[in-house]
């Protein structure tokens, strides 16, 4: 099979069909999306080597499940031992033994087939097309926001940085009705969102004010992006840190003691709430769709992925 490999460079090879172990299905992979981590990655995130990529839709070909064969599937990217009190809590994505689908210990799904435990799959809805589907991982990681911040209607939010990240968090965080704005620094990825008459602003215009936020949503994965965000935030407000960084953030904590600010991590979520948002139109992705490779012109697609005007590039690997 195809498969787009990173062992310190990138590069599309032939390898063998994965064989699934107990308790997997294998997945014949429809389409899948590049994402930020997957970039970062290829920088060396991770130390990961190994087939790369983690947003995928597929359709299960082999799995001890037997009604789970010929079902359109998207899939839970952590996979835990079972075992342990995180897993057996059903945090299997903070089990410590945990492999993650193309970041961590497990072959990724820029490839043709690629294997998950059966209990990571979630069927598609067919009102959810395969490109929609696509973005079920980064729309469940941008819900997960929800999970762990209470974010009422008169909250004033700041999400802070205009790539596909922030746009998918602006998208869904507009939904609690409150007054939200993204900031950014490139107008045409911002008119994304400005389209959708979500409220936007450029960094320089927003540095032109002295706006505080009840909460605010860090996006950028730059330092830059930390350091406007922890300026930002209202005594006793709330900063998330969505991104990941690689490398470190150089950090004054007096501010952040002084103001009582509360810091959030937060990564994946949960897949199937983000599916309900597609199936009933209240998210829409498809706008940010830049373009459409074909898995053989894979590194082709990564480069586009790069571009400055680009948000999200997806692979068509079969149908
Ligand atoms: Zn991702
Ligand atoms: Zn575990």
């Amino acid at each position: 099979m195809k498969a787009l490999v990173f062992d310190g460079a990138l590069a599309l090879k032939n390898l063998p069909i994965p064989e699934p172990r107990d308790g997997e299905a294998l997945v014949k992979v429809l389409t899948a999306g590049i994402c930020n981590t997957d970039l970062e990655i290829s920088r060396g995130y991770m130390q990961f080597r190994g087939v790369i990529g983690h947003e995928f839709v597929g359709m299960v070909e082999r799995s001890p499940d037997p009604n789970q064969v010929g079902t359109r599937v998207v899939g839970e990217i952590n996979a835990g031992c079972g075992e342990c009190p995180a897993c057996r809590s059903g945090l299997q994505r903070h089990c410590p033994e945990r492999t993650v689908l193309g970041i961590l210990g497990r072959d990724g799904a820029i490839a043709e087939y690629l294997t998950l435990p059966v209990s990571n799959l979630v069927a598609v809805p067919q009102g959810v097309s395969d490109e929609k589907a696509v973005f079920t991982e980064p729309l469940a990681a941008a819900l997960e926001i929800l999970e762990q911040v209470r974010i009422r209607p008169a909250d004033k939010v700041l999400v802070i940085g205009d790539g596909k990240l922030g746009l998918l968090v602006s998208m869904v965080l507009r939904l609690t009705g409150s007054d939200l704005l993204l900031v950014g620094k490139h107008r045409p990825k911002l008119d994304f969102f400005a389209r959708l008459n979500g409220r936007t602003a450029l960094l320089s215009e927003l540095d032109a004010t002295g706006d505080k936020f009840d909460i605010v949503v860090e996006c950028s994965g730059n330092p830059g992006g930390w350091k406007l965000a922890a300026g930002r935030v209202k005594p006793r407000g709330v900063l998330v840190l969505k991104s990941t960084y690689h490398g470190n953030l150089e950090i004054n904590p007096a501010p952040l003691v002084v103001d009582e600010i509360t810091v959030v991590g937060s990564r994946c979520g949960q897949f199937a709430p983000a599916l309900r948002l597609m199936d009933s139109c209240l998210v829409d992705p498809m706008p940010l769709i830049s373009a459409v490779f074909p898995i053989s012109q894979a590194e082709d697609a990564f480069r586009r992925s790069q571009e400055s005007d680009s948000i999200k590039v997806l692979l068509k690997i079969s149908s």
